[in-house]
């Protein structure tokens, strides 16, 4: 099917695609120098609080993702 392999193409450019930045989930500061491999952060260190596992990083993407699913929340 032509058109499942254009959409998962697409998945994998959103998901691969390096973001502008970082936010660390400890102190919400985007951090700007990090090290990025396909789709996944290898190294970040937060300058504010230095915290430095990826874990508690978010792309902005995914802080969007949270905010929405929040707002979904209190509309119920
Ligand atoms: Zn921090």
């Amino acid at each position: 099917m032509v058109a499942g392999i254009v959409a998962s193409r697409l998945v994998y450019d959103i998901v691969v695609a390096e973001p502008d930045y970082l936010i660390c989930l400890e102190c919400e500061t985007p951090v700007y120098v990090f090290e990025w491999r396909e789709g996944r952060v290898l190294e970040v260190v937060c300058p504010t609080c230095g915290n430095e596992d990826p874990g508690n990083f978010a792309t902005e993407d995914e802080i969007d993702e949270m905010s929405h699913r929040g707002e979904e929340e209190d509309e119920e």
